[in-house]
């Protein structure tokens, strides 16, 4: 059976309404006084309102969480130059403000949405009314949301050391570079890099197990916490190193602060298993100095300071010399 053409048109018509009515983004459209004149299906089952109860509404009355200016300057360019305008959720997460049912995305409250604006001409080709589409992002949106909240726990992660809590050492060393340059500027500032090392920690791992040894690490670096200020900065840098930067400290002020550290893990009894471990830090001190060309240079310095603590025979501070003895 083949169709006359106005039976065509007619049946074209129709399925054009169910196309309307079932197609899964919201068509609205507005004449120039912003009132409704069509309101397609999605529009309907996600507001609730029928194309009958917002007919010929002021679209502002009745929906009036839409911010009219924001809108309105959006829209008037569409009327005017006969542009398109588009909105994005980055700006405003949505324009029509409607509950979000989706189950994969449920941890949004509202939908995201997208939308185009576009004019519609009469057959004289004058802008008479507006379309709106509204697309549904919200599974886009809010798999962005999480991944960038993902992102920066993940960095949050990567600068603290799971075991001490104290930043790792290429946050650390970040810092140091940041420190590092800033004194570059303002010389006449001091800051001090203290660098320690558990002694004889093999024999801990050895005698007691290395759980033993990673509490002893871990007390250790509580006695640092305990004793640096806020603006100081405490990395673990290696297994049982840990590298401090006393900001804005200079040599004498460190000394007195290393050696308290020193004292403190000395006498610091660590329980484990119902046994009592006690363990010794050597340190090394470098203030930096205008003839450092690389921050590596500083680190070098309180590297050799620390070496000699433990060639003078450990439980020891030393500060860098860049004279030679
Ligand atoms: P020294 O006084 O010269 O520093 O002697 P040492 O035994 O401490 O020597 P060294 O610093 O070379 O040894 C470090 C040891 O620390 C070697 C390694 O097995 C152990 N170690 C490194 N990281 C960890 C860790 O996270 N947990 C534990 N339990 N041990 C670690
Ligand atoms: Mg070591
Ligand atoms: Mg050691």
């Amino acid at each position: 059976m083949s169709l006359t053409n106005a039976e065509f048109d007619v049946s074209e018509i129709h399925w054009l309404m169910d196309m309307f009515q079932t197609v899964d983004v919201g068509l609205v459209v507005l004449n120039s006084d912003y009132r409704i004149q069509v309101w397609n299906g999605f529009m309907e089952s996600h507001s609730g309102l029928t194309p009958r109860q917002v007919r010929e509404r002021y679209l502002f009355d009745l929906f009036p969480e839409i911010d009219e200016q924001w809108l309105r300057r959006k829209c008037d360019p569409v009327i005017l130059l006969k542009n398109r305008a588009f909105t994005i959720w980055e700006q405003r997460p949505y324009i029509f403000k409607f509950k979000n049912y989706r189950p994969i995305t449920g941890s949004a409250e509202y939908m995201y949405q997208n939308s185009t604006i576009f004019p519609l001409t009469d057959t004289r080709g004058q802008v008479t009314h507006l379309c709106i589409i509204i697309y549904d992002v919200t599974d886009a949106a809010v798999s962005r949301t999480e991944l960038e909240s993902m992102n920066g726990r993940l960095q949050q992660l990567s600068k603290t050391d799971f075991l001490t809590q104290l930043s790792t050492r290429g946050h650390w060393e970040d810092a140091l570079i940041q420190e590092f340059n800033r004194l570059q500027r303002y010389s006449q500032h001091h800051s001090t890099l203290l660098m320690c090392d558990i002694d004889h920690f093999k024999r801990v791992n050895d005698t007691y197990g290395h759980t033993a040894g990673d509490e002893v690490i871990r007390k250790v670096a509580d006695v640092i916490k305990a004793n640096i200020r806020t603006t100081d900065l405490a990395g673990r840098y290696g297994g049982e190193e840990f590298a401090i930067l006393l900001v804005d400290t200079s040599l004498e002020q460190a000394q007195c602060l290393a050696e308290r550290i020193r004292q403190q893990v000395a006498i610091l009894a660590i329980s484990y298993n119902k046994m009592v471990l006690n363990v010794t830090i050597s340190l090394g001190l470098a203030e930096r100095d205008v003839g450092m060309q690389e921050h590596r240079h500083w680190i070098e310095a309180a590297d050799n300071a620390l070496y000699q603590s433990k060639v003078d025979g450990r439980n020891k501070v030393t500060c860098y010399s860049s004279e030679p003895a």
